[in-house]
C-alpha cells in the first residue's frame, strides 16, 4: 500500500496503516518546514521545537502493483476465457 497523498509507503499496524514512521498524520513545521509522521503525532516540531506544527494529510491506502497476487490475477483472467467459451458455443 502506498499513500494516495504523499505515495509515501504505508506500513500496517494495530492502528490500522500508518506511514512508515507510525503515525496516521503527516504533519508539517511552519518555522522550518520539517515534515514527518511519528506516532503519537508531535505537538512540538523534533528539528527546531517550534509549537508550529499541522496535519499535512491523514494516510490514505491506495493498492500499488507489489499488492496483487500475480497467479490471482491470471487465475480470474483464465475464468473470463472459460465463461467466453462457453458463451460462444
Ligand atoms: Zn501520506
Ligand atoms: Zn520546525
Amino acid at each position: 500500500m502506498t499513500c494516495h497523498w504523499c505515495g509515501e509507503r504505508l506500513i500496517w499496524s494495530a492502528r490500522g496503516w500508518v506511514h512508515a514512521e507510525g503515525g496516521h498524520y503527516k504533519v508539517r513545521c511552519n518555522r522550518c518546514g520539517w515534515t514527518g509522521a511519528p506516532y503519537p503525532s508531535p505537538t512540538r516540531c523534533p528539528a527546531c521545537g517550534a509549537a508550529d506544527v499541522y496535519d499535512l494529510h491523514c494516510a490514505l491506502p491506495v493498492p500499488d502493483a507489489s499488492d496483487y497476487d500475480p497467479w490471482e490475477r491470471h487465475a480470474t483472467h483464465r475464468l473470463a476465457a472459460g465463461q467466453m467459451r462457453t458463451k460462444v458455443t
